[in-house]
């Protein structure tokens, strides 16, 4: 090598040493960014296709009715009918469709325009539905059931706690089914689970410890399952005193109110939910430090059957179990309305998607997590 040579190898040294240095600091500067970042989960049990993108399902209800009930008389018709399944949604989820979806946000799924969305599990039912969203891909071998035990491997939320280095406050879990106190950490305690009948320690006279008593004493039909007005109310309260940077709300009643047959039941809690995502929502756009930075992802462990003969179960065997969907409004996505023809996701997807929201490397998660979706 010739001395020129060598001054013109060691100036592209320092130059790239510079470059480095740069990258470096836009890399720290993006991730100080990023670090502003917050995400909201809201997952609706069970919930399906049909209702979601078509509204009241005439036949199921139909078929849910006795043999002298006429459909007609049945406050649920009456209030969630109409003739197309566009007007039949926005009836029964108007702020999802009429607001959120049409200004804000983008939904994948809807099969009758080519966007399929579908679970990654072969189990189809709601641990495994949970734990592919929890841990970025489908753990088959290792669960295999709906008890209570802990994620067999470290969930997305105690990742994110732990490379953000927050406090356990501020990664929040509230849920319907106490099943959760296993689904969302492999580590006890590592952050903050409140799911099925759960009492939660707050201050007294705080909104929280009335609703942890009041939760007691307005049981639900399921043991397991306490209503989701405690859920969500007790959620919305830890946002107002925790302002935590990541929420997972997950509902239960539209699958439990299905299980049970009462298909009026389910409609109702579809336009009760509606009401939550409208009023979390409208929160969310008024607080200074989460307005214009806070993601929101909305979507099911598991489809159900397609039919008036299996629309309550789900299961390796039903056919629909896997057809799920997907629903966005971030700051990073477009506003694309409903998605269409595009390459299938599953709800593994999940978990890099709030990964990468919050400006975190989902490989460094798991490295066989699946893609976040973009
Ligand atoms: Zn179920």
């Amino acid at each position: 090598m010739m001395r020129s040579q060598l001054a013109i190898a060691s100036l592209t040294g320092i130059a790239l040493a510079v470059l480095a240095g740069q990258c470096l600091q836009v890399g720290v500067g993006a991730t100080r960014q990023a670090s502003d970042a917050r995400v909201v989960l809201v997952t609706l049990d069970g919930a399906r296709t049909e209702e979601l993108f078509g509204g009241l399902d005439i036949d199921v209800l139909r078929a849910s009715l006795g043999p002298k009930d006429r459909v007609e008389d049945q406050p649920v018709y009456r209030r969630f009918w109409a003739d197309t399944p566009a007007a039949r949604r926005a009836r029964l989820m108007p702020f999802f469709w009429n607001v959120l979806m049409r200004e804000h946000g983008s939904i994948a799924g809807n099969r009758a325009l080519g966007s399929r969305v579908a679970l990654a599990n072969r189990r189809r039912f709601s641990y495994p539905g949970y734990g592919e969203m929890m841990l970025g891909r489908a753990l088959d071998d290792e669960i295999t059931s709906n008890d209570l035990k802990p994620s067999p491997r470290q969930t997305v939320l105690e990742y994110a706690r732990d490379a953000l280095g927050l406090r356990a406050d501020g990664v929040a879990l509230f849920a319907s089914w106490d099943v959760f106190n296993g689904i969302g950490e492999h580590t006890p305690g590592s952050v903050t689970i409140n799911a099925g009948y759960e009492a939660l320690v707050a201050p007294a006279e705080s909104v929280s410890a009335r609703l942890s008593t009041a939760q007691f004493e307005t049981p639900s039909p399921w043991n397991s399952v306490r209503h989701d007005y405690y859920t969500f109310r007790l959620a919305m309260d830890h946002l107002e005193r925790h302002r935590p940077t990541v929420l997972h709300l997950a509902l239960g009643e539209t699958d439990d109110w299905a299980h049970d047959g009462r298909y009026d039941r389910v409609l109702e809690t579809y336009a009760r939910t509606d009401a939550y995502l409208a009023e979390l929502w409208r929160w969310l756009q008024a607080q200074p430090d989460y307005r214009g930075r806070t993601h929101l992802l909305i979507s099911t462990d598991h489809g159900r059957g397609h039919t008036v003969h299996d629309w309550k179960d789900h299961g390796e065997r039903v056919t629909g179990a896997d057809v799920t969907w997907m629903a966005f409004a971030s700051p990073s996505m477009s506003r694309r309305g409903e998605w269409r023809d595009h390459a299938g996701l599953q709800n593994a997807q999940v978990a890099a998607t709030l990964l990468q929201w919050l400006g975190l490397d989902p490989r460094r998660f798991a490295a066989e997590a699946a893609a976040p979706v973009g």
